[in-house]
């Protein structure tokens, strides 16, 4: 049974318990077998969310892969430019790869947005993103990602990966913060 959890100041209600999670990764894992079976993959996970459901993933999976780790970092660029992203730790050669991104959560798109302009410049063969949730409402994007785990709500949530100020994210449940 998951009960309310407090992390740091805030306190966070039950949402998505274990197996519920577990559940769904296998059948993204199917997904992916079935769309991908005749196809090496590179799966690239954007640390450090991704983390675990990254690993349960993998874990479920039954194709010719390989797993690379990038982190998104933010620096302030030129005065005119602001923030820029930039990707770093990506070793593997991208091109002619078929190449799937693997996201804890993509909320209105543009850290996504930003990753996916990096690797299109790369010239797979093809691009994919895989995210384990997404909150519909509030992305601004074109392209929604194709890989969904959970369809959620404009509310915060931790666990699995997900943090509120770098807590949390050892857990093996998913909360929503409690209004
Ligand atoms: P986007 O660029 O899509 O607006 O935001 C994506 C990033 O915002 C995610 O990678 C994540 O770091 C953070 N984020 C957005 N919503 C949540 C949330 O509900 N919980 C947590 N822990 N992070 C979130």
């Amino acid at each position: 049974m998951m009960s309310e959890l407090r992390l740091l100041d805030k306190t966070f209600s039950p949402y998505l318990n274990a197996d519920e999670i577990a559940l769904r990764v296998k059948h993204l894992a199917e997904d992916l077998e079935r769309d991908y079976a005749s196809r090496k993959v590179l799966f690239v996970s954007v640390l450090n969310g991704a983390f675990m459901f990254t690993s349960d993933l993998m874990k479920a999976l039954d194709l010719s892969l390989e797993i690379s780790f990038i982190k998104v970092s933010s620096y302030e660029g030129m005065a005119s430019t602001g923030k820029v992203k930039e990707i770093i730790g990506l070793k593997n050669s991208v091109e002619g790869r078929h190449v799937i991104i693997l996201e804890d959560i993509v909320d209105t798109g543009t850290t996504l947005l930003k990753i996916d302009e990096i690797f299109k410049s790369k010239n797979p063969a093809s691009l994919e993103i895989c995210t384990l949730l997404f909150k519909k409402s509030e992305f601004k994007g074109n392209t929604p990602p194709k890989y969904v785990g959970f369809e959620i709500p404009n509310k915060f949530v931790v666990g699995y990966g997900l943090d509120y100020d770098e807590s949390g994210r050892n857990l093996s449940e998913l909360y929503q913060l409690k209004e």
